[in-house]
């Protein structure tokens, strides 16, 4: 689907994947004006397929095309297009609990600009891959080392928005956190240094008793739809959740720590390292991570009520 800027998106088209064509001076090439979300579709075992909140990912990108100067399809455009995709692609969604079809919506400047000035024109494209569960074998703990000199978002920046460039930054802290062992990287706010912020692709909670704690949405945090998923199936279990400021200290009287993603739905973590001190979590799949995990996957894949209609 293609829009000129202050215009509306055309209809779209199915096309076979394949390369596009892009003008060497396009604004995402130059400018950076990209935005790309993540979502999944389900076989259930009659054979339909449900897709988890879709909505939720429209209008994040809408927030972040207000943010990054970009037109972006309504919140209708675009889950019919994710829809008319995966119908068109239904061959490839995995048989009931063997997996999902992950589906990759991109927004990009593809009109041609030169100097530092709004794109002229939008396109928006919609890919998806077959992948397999997360996990396999059930849970397994990942270990996150804590960043101190290299930052995700700064306050005022593009942290709370999903475009490209975020991802360009975190990629030579995660990439040194990999070659000591480590599974990723945790971030701490950028001005006091003491506040968690997120991993590089995914959102982060501590839970302490019956209390779930995770860093309130204040613009240097990716809104993760897992996320706030989990925080409503937390409150329906009877857990208390907290988004607020988190401090660093917390994991350590922490009796479980875990992060969210669409990738991953849950991931617990088995171990945070901060100033070269690991700090270990029994054997690293909680109580309340395990539990959260299943409710949500069933929920995902239509094997519970879904009393809140999060699934279409
Ligand atoms: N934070 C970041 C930086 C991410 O890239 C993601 C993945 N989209 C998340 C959090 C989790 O968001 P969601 O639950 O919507 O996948």
């Amino acid at each position: 689907m293609k829009c000129s800027q202050g215009g509306n998106f055309s209809n779209g088209e199915l096309k076979r994947f394949g390369n596009i064509e892009l003008s060497p001076s396009a604004g995402v090439l130059n400018y950076g004006q990209g935005l790309f979300e993540g979502l999944k579709a389900y076989r259930k075992e009659d054979d339909s397929i449900l897709l988890f909140r879709p909505e939720e990912n429209a209008l994040r990108m809408r927030m972040g095309a207000e943010r990054m100067c970009m037109q972006s399809p309504t919140v209708d455009q675009f889950v019919e297009a994710v829809k008319a995709t995966v119908l068109a692609n239904k061959r490839w969604v995995p048989p009931s609990g063997k997996g999902s079809l992950y589906i990759r919506p991109l927004l990009m400047g593809s009109g041609a600009v030169l100097g530092l000035a709004p794109s002229p024109e939008y396109t928006f494209i919609i890919y998806v891959s077959p992948v397999g569960n997360y996990f396999k074998e059930g849970l397994a703990p990942i270990n996150l080392v804590i960043e101190h000199e290299l930052h995700r978002a700064t306050p005022g920046g593009t942290g709370s928005v999903k475009t490209i460039g975020n991802y360009a930054a975190v990629l030579k802290a995660q990439s040194a956190a990999k070659a000591k062992g480590y599974s990723d990287v945790l971030y701490l706010d950028c001005v006091h240094k003491k506040y968690l912020e997120e991993v590089s692709s995914c959102n982060i909670f501590v839970v302490k008793g019956n209390v779930i704690s995770t860093p309130a949405i204040k613009g240097t945090i990716l809104p993760g739809i897992t996320r706030k998923s989990i925080i409503d199936v937390a409150r329906s279990l009877g857990f208390q959740v907290e988004e607020r400021l988190v401090a660093v200290d917390e994991l350590l009287e922490a009796d479980e720590v875990f992060c969210t993603g669409t990738a991953v739905v849950i991931s617990p973590v088995g171990s945070v390292t901060y100033l070269g001190k690991r700090i270990a979590y029994g054997n690293g799949v909680g109580v309340v991570s395990q539990q959260l995990y299943s409710v949500l996957t069933r929920l995902q894949m239509g094997l519970i009520e879904d009393k809140l209609n999060w699934t279409v």
